[in-house]
């Protein structure tokens, strides 16, 4: 129930009723209420779908797996409350993000005082978001700080993971708005002389995205952004885009060693293989989640060259995820070379 139900309701209270004397809450009550509070959650899994309640439960907690393990209630479509067992199980679950289910982004928000679910918005997630094409005087955590501070409210930065590999980078975690469009390049005038450096954005772990608007919790085919899907559909666009979507750096850069570790690493593999954040076993119960991929898998996974053709239309690529987005959002087909 919305904020101006509950206040058009109260509003029909008889004069008697709203004057009528309050009673203070028991210390004990408060403090109980609060220590309840403290250990609790509240999440949103965003998109037009409505998710399927104990499929959800059982998925996160085979995913978290945190110490004491979770209470999950549906509160109402797509809506959730966490309750931990522990301070740690919860960090650990807020700083671990993102989540997804079923390849939709869940946000999740800290309850606080006399805070109703109703007024909360989740809008707002943090992810990791690699900053790529910087120069070598870009590389210190001061500039990772004023450049994350472009994209969203800075959380942290990383310059370590970033060192290694063919591209030089620089990690920062950011909370971003999810209703606004993600960012895809950072423009700045380093030296001060007017001479522009274009830098480049991937979000690890990241849903897939409309590429029309750049937004989350949607596709190009439900947009509601009128106009022409052209431009979204161009092999230069669907390109940028693919590559906006990244997983985390390889764990030895991240993880240090133990168990902790090789659960990032499952996550990771599964995230890779399946666009998912969960075990295998744990996503077996979510239906059919998994045999739209697979399909994608099937087309795009021949090595070379693919074709990709449909009317007076083709397109050449090696890359498996190109010819798989072409082909859906163009309504064409593949074709063996
Ligand atoms: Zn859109």
């Amino acid at each position: 129930m919305s904020e101006t139900d509950i206040a058009s309701l109260c509003h029909a209270l008889s004069i008697g009723e709203k004057e009528s004397p309050a009673k203070i809450l028991d210390g004990n009550l408060k403090n109980r209420g609060e220590q309840r509070l403290a250990l609790s959650l509240v999440g949103k899994v965003l998109g037009s779908k409505v998710v399927n309640r104990e499929a959800f439960r059982d998925v996160m907690q085979r995913v978290w797996r945190v110490s004491g393990g979770v209470e999950i209630e549906a509160i109402e479509d797509n809506v959730f409350e966490f309750q931990f067992k522990n301070l740690e199980a919860r960090q650990r679950v807020l700083s671990g993000g993102p989540w997804r289910f079923d390849k939709a982004l869940l946000v999740l928000e800290e309850p606080s005082g006399t805070s109703e679910i109703a007024n909360m918005e989740f809008n707002r997630t943090e992810f990791w978001v690699q900053i790529h094409n910087l120069p070598i005087l870009c590389m210190s955590e001061e500039i990772g700080l004023f450049l994350g501070n472009m994209i969203g409210e800075v959380r942290n930065v990383d310059l370590e993971a970033g060192k290694n590999g063919s591209s030089r980078f620089i990690r920062v975690r950011v909370g971003i708005k999810v209703d606004e469009p993600l960012k895809r390049s950072l423009r700045v005038d380093l030296l001060g002389d007017g001479k522009i450096t274009t830098m480049l954005l991937r979000y690890e772990r990241v849903p897939d995205f409309c590429y029309k608007c750049n937004r989350l919790g949607h596709n190009i085919g439900e947009c509601s952004n009128t106009g022409d899907n052209r431009k979204a559909t161009t092999e230069a666009n669907i390109r940028l885009c693919t590559w906006m979507r990244t997983v985390s750096p390889p764990k030895k850069y991240l993880y240090g060693s133990g168990k902790g570790r090789k659960e990032q690493g499952m996550r990771d593999w599964n995230e890779d293989r399946y666009g998912f954040s969960g075990t295998r076993e744990a996503s077996r119960s979510q239906g059919n989640w998994r045999s739209k991929q697979h399909d994608s898998d099937k087309d795009g996974g021949r090595k070379g060259i693919i074709r990709v053709v449909g009317g007076k239309e083709h397109l050449e690529t090696s890359d498996p995820k190109i010819a798989c987005a072409v082909k859906k959002w163009r309504h064409l087909w593949f074709c063996r070379s």
